[in-house]
């Protein structure tokens, strides 16, 4: 978990009062303005917020759930200055040895299965934090690159592994410019849950995304049967570190609006859920192939019965 703790270190100079406690857990945020940015619908399935589910308060921040898909998200939806503002100041610690070799374990698990789902050697880790992934990948012997948009993870991956594996820019420029991978890899890092604009977002997964490759996506599950039943009691609640918390309902239609299909979620025990996504025309390609038995016949038996 080493890629998803949060700070542990004061800065020097912290002029935004929001920035100066240790423990931003507890903190209060008074700059915040609600009026400033009304949270008006949920980023997920687009349902107005005319109405919604409120869950609690939190670094001052309201935590309200979307009726339609029970994705949770942090209110006031803080803007793209506030947000760059907290990074910079945001320091993760730095990770300890053994958690390295668990982590890199851990990934080449993961990305072996993924090569089985797709031919393709390229390997882009999205949000690679301090590059465990990308290493994993390489000894899979994949074409692996890592981006993240945090600094200091960003030097140490490049001192672990090579400086033309990393680059520190966001899934959206990154989209923009026209590489594309294979394997498109999101996990142990919270990359998605505090995007700004989720959907943007998808859509630069979308378009990273080479046809016949697979995106894998393990993100907080925010309608897992393990969440406390008063959520903001749940440690993963922490904007604006965490803004978004999908429930699969909210991700699978996210996903879906910008062309990708989920294919399965995979069960867990922890506060999570993982899966993997591919193009949505591919999918349907594939559910398309074996016809003789579609189940459209025990349908209509159902419906006689
Ligand atoms: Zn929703």
């Amino acid at each position: 978990m080493a890629e998803e703790n949060e700070t542990d270190e004061k800065t020097a100079s912290a002029e935004d009062p929001a920035l100066q406690d240790d423990d931003r857990e507890d903190e209060t945020d008074e700059d915040i303005d609600e009026e400033d940015v009304p949270l008006s619908f949920c980023h997920a399935c687009l349902t107005p917020f005319e109405q919604f589910y409120y869950l609690g308060e939190k670094n001052g921040f309201s935590l309200v759930s979307c009726l339609q898909c029970t994705t949770a998200v942090a209110d006031p939806y803080p803007t793209v200055e506030f947000m760059e503002k907290y990074f910079e100041k945001f320091k993760k610690p730095s990770p300890k040895s053994e958690e390295v070799e668990k982590a890199a374990t851990r990934h080449l698990k993961t990305i072996q299965k993924l090569q089985e789902k797709t031919k393709g050697k390229r390997f882009l880790s999205v949000g690679c934090g301090y590059g465990y992934s990308v290493i994993a990948a390489h000894s899979a012997e994949l074409e692996a690159y890592g981006i993240d948009v945090e600094e200091k993870p960003i030097k140490l991956a490049k001192k672990n592994l090579g400086k033309e594996y990393f680059r520190r820019i966001s899934v959206e420029d990154y989209a923009a410019g026209g590489k594309q991978a294979d394997i498109v890899y999101i996990a142990e890092s919270q990359i998605f849950e505090c995007a700004l604009d989720p959907n943007a977002f998808a859509a630069a997964l979308k378009k990273i995304l080479a046809p016949g490759g697979v995106i894998y996506l393990d993100i907080l599950d925010g309608n897992h049967f393990m969440v406390p039943s008063n959520f903001i009691r749940w440690k993963d609640v922490k904007p604006p570190v965490t803004l978004h918390y999908f429930s699969r309902k909210g991700i699978k239609i996210l996903l879906e609006r910008h062309g990708l299909e989920v294919e399965r979620f995979k069960f867990r025990f922890r506060t999570r859920m993982s899966f993997t996504a591919v193009h949505a025309s591919e999918k349907t390609a594939k559910d398309k192939k074996p016809a003789k038995n579609d189940g459209k016949k025990s349908e209509k038996k159902d419906a006689a019965a």
